[in-house]
């Protein structure tokens, strides 16, 4: 069953003014339970309002949203809730570290939930395992630790609340390679271990290549397509033609495709190590 459905979703931002926006633009999509999938498309393209849908952040200005069958905004009570079942990490969300320690931050989610101390406890510990942070971390402010430690941090919080589907927003950015490196591969381990669905935003195609199973492209506020990987970047010339810079692989792939030689759908996954 689909997790999240969208039906003719559709946003305007600024609507009756001179800066009327259609942001998101009759969006009809089904996520599967379990997807591990890429959000891409240009600055601008729809994809941050899109995911703000998928948490009851924004409510669409027609059509509808779905989250596990239950249509979003019949019933306002329903939405506590849902913030739970999907859980949303902001582009650097490190800036909104706020407690005396780490664990604390983390345990920010869970408590909000109404969770008793050791459940809340275990969440803290499997979280911040997940992401690497040792327990002499957590018992630091937020502010000792380096910037990639910050942002584990931060995520380490919303995955406590484990969350159905787990929403990222450009999670690596501004970070080095080793660290977007660490952070991608970290979502990864997520993904495998838990068996949750995983939405990735991401502006950089070879992290999404390396690292998803599917891809969910947006081109002015439109939904152009949401398909397995290794079909998405068959469409090269399109994404291309969208300002979206598909990776070498890619074209080699396509190449070799044409001439014949089909390497197979691992060729991402192989291909990047
Ligand atoms: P993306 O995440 O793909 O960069 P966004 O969803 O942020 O795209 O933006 C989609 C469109 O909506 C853009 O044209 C953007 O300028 C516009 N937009 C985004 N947020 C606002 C806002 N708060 N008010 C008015 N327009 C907005």
């Amino acid at each position: 069953m689909a997790v999240i459905k969208t039906e003719k979703l559709t946003y305007v931002y600024g609507e009756g003014t001179p800066f009327r926006k259609v942001a998101v633009d009759n969006v009809d999509l089904e996520i599967e339970k379990g997807d591990f999938a890429g959000i891409i498309g240009h600055t601008g393209s729809g994809k941050s309002t899109l995911i703000q849908h998928f948490n009851g952040l924004l409510k669409p200005t027609s059509g509808a949203v779905y989250i596990d069958g239950e249509k979003l905004w019949d019933d306002k009570a329903k939405l506590r809730p849902v913030r739970f079942k999907v859980g949303l990490v902001f582009q650097y969300p490190e800036y909104q570290l706020f407690e005396e320690t780490v664990a604390k931050d983390i345990a920010f989610g869970p408590k909000n939930m109404g969770l008793d101390k050791d459940e809340i406890a275990r969440r803290v510990k499997e979280s911040a395992e997940m992401v690497g942070l040792s327990a002499k971390a957590l018992e630091k402010s937020p502010f000792e630790l380096s910037g990639g430690q910050r942002r584990r941090a931060a995520i380490a919080g919303v995955m406590a609340m484990e969350p159905e589907v787990l929403i990222l927003d450009e999670p690596a950015s501004g970070l080095d390679p080793k660290g977007r490196e660490q952070i991608l591969g970290m979502i990864k381990d997520y993904h495998r271990q838990k068996g949750n669905t995983v939405l990735l935003v991401s502006h950089s195609m070879e992290d999404i290549a390396k690292n998803v199973d599917k891809i969910l492209v947006m081109n002015d506020a439109k939904l152009f397509c949401y398909d397995e990987t290794v079909k998405v970047f068959h469409r090269a010339e399109e994404l291309e033609a969208m300002g979206l810079a598909v990776p070498q692989i890619t074209r080699v792939f396509n190449r070799l495709k044409a001439m014949g030689i089909d390497l197979g759908e691992d060729v991402y996954t192989v291909g990047f190590g």
